[in-house]
């Protein structure tokens, strides 16, 4: 039977017994809402009505609805925030369901790679070939040659390339399990999982975390710097790297410095970080500018040649990090395209890009801006000043750079050593003592290094 039937005779019953008053203070707006193996669900619009029905009315409502519906009943009363809140946790209780993951292979695994970053269109040069080296011999033996594999290095210089290009290699050669995450992606699977582990049973979601970041062969975790802040993740990522690293499962991580530099990060994560192989991108040199910006020229398909002091004046200009010069082109191209051009020249490369290349746009960081600021000071170009040559006239000038860049941004030894083309710290020292030294007893010197600190504001 209907429930709204059901009820209605259950009503048309019950008023025959009662004064009208009862009738419509206390059942005119009950309804019926459940009804299975005897157990009757009735809905009453507040809580007061709940207590009064079966204090007062419990016996009166049984036999008349044992009578209706022809069976020993029970009664329940509820009232609609009730039903609300159990819809709800149904609710919740049936989405927890679908969401558990079917049985091995239990969610789509996605590694995360980009198919378009590989070792063929990665194009090599000094500055990035023990990084390129490395990864390589990584791809070629997961979990056996330098695990872990930390790549650390500017911004833009092709750190996240090179990963995924391991990581394509390694799937495309062998039936292992690459994951590729940024460190927020790993916070954030973290976070949720732990999120829900206040509630009640999370179980699933700690499978989930688990299995995704346990039942792998490569581990892949970009920029982990980003790390420093959140200490449950690291010390969750401890453990994820333990396990890992004791089942000979590879894992690569990437940063902006090196571990050492890492200053939030624990320090039990930099000595298991120390155990692989730490490998620097220094910054590109003009040479590897050149022959970068020559490979994105082929791969962009343009129907005009770019010639050769065109591509020499970009690769002077546009600064180490590789998007600039992929920014660059696709200016370039732009630009010559609604002009209308015939021919890409470097008057046509001069109007396109002097925005970019004269307002400091492509300075990225203070270092870069004080080695820019110094070789102005001495006419010799910012190459120059991170080269390896020895002639005085370069080598003082990079010295006093050397000097300010720590006086001025404070920045690590390693660091500062990095961007001056890869030297090593113990040189950075040494510049930064003897520029001290002198200035105490070269008035000259000193006045120098007066008006370049102004100019570096
Ligand atoms: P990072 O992760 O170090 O900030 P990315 O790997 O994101 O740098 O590189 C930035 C862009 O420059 C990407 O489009 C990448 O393909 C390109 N790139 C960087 N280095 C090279 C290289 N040696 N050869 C070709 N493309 C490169
Ligand atoms: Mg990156």
């Amino acid at each position: 039977m209907n429930l709204e039937v059901l009820w209605t005779n259950f009503l048309s019953q019950i008023k025959e017994e009662l004064s009208s008053l009862s009738y419509d203070t206390w059942f005119s707006e009950t309804k019926l809402i459940d009804f299975k193996d005897g157990s009757a669900k009735v809905l009453v619009p507040m809580s007061i009505y709940k207590k009064h029905l079966k204090d007062n009315y419990y016996d009166l409502i049984k036999t008349n609805l044992d009578k209706v519906t022809n069976s020993d009943t029970t009664i329940s009363f509820v009232t609609e925030d009730e039903v609300n809140i159990e819809k709800e946790e149904e609710k919740e209780s049936k989405i927890a369901v679908e969401s558990i993951p079917k049985d091995n292979n239990k969610y789509k695994f996605n590694s995360n790679l980009k198919d378009e970053y590989t070792f063929d269109n990665f194009v090599v040069g000094e500055s990035n070939k023990f990084a390129h080296a490395a990864a390589v011999s990584v791809a070629e033996n997961p979990g056996k040659m330098y695990n872990p594999l930390f790549l650390y290095g500017n911004s833009g210089l092709g750190k996240t390339h090179l990963m995924h290009a391991i990581g394509n290699y390694i799937v495309n050669n062998s039936n292992k399990k690459v994951l590729y995450v940024t460190s927020e992606q790993f916070i954030n699977d973290f976070v949720k999982m732990n999120r829900k582990s206040k509630g009640e049973n999370n179980f699933d979601d700690m499978e989930f975390f688990k299995e995704k970041y346990r039942d792998i062969d490569v581990l892949m975790i970009d920029d982990i710097q980003y790390l420093g802040n959140a200490t449950k993740s690291q010390q969750e990522f401890f453990h994820t790297f333990n396990t890992l690293f004791s089942d000979s499962k590879q894992i690569i991580v990437s940063s902006d410095r090196s571990p050492n530099d890492l200053k939030l990060m624990e320090d039990r994560l930099k000595t298991r970080f120390a155990w692989g192989l730490s490998v620097n991108i220094n910054p590109t040199d003009v040479e590897l500018r050149k022959k970068i910006l020559k490979r994105k020229i082929i791969a962009f398909k343009a129907p005009l040649d770019v010639p050769d002091d065109v591509i020499d004046y970009i690769a002077e200009n546009a600064g180490s990090d590789v998007r600039h010069l992929e920014g660059a082109i696709t200016r370039l191209y732009a630009y010559s395209a609604i002009m209308g051009s015939k021919s890409i020249t470097l008057n046509l490369a001069l109007d396109a890009l002097k925005d970019l290349l004269d307002n400091g746009t492509y300075e990225q960081n203070d270092i870069q801006r004080i080695q820019k600021i110094v070789a102005e000071e001495f006419q010799i170009s910012v190459e120059d000043i991170r080269s390896k040559k020895r002639s005085a006239n370069i080598s003082n000038p990079r010295q006093i750079a050397m000097y300010l860049c720590r006086k001025c941004t404070g920045e690590s030894f390693p660091k500062i050593g990095t961007e001056f083309g890869g030297k090593d710290h113990s040189t950075v020292m040494h510049s930064c003592d003897k520029i001290a030294h002198e200035v105490e007893v070269n008035k000259d010197l000193a006045k120098i290094i007066d008006k370049l600190t102004e100019k570096i504001g």
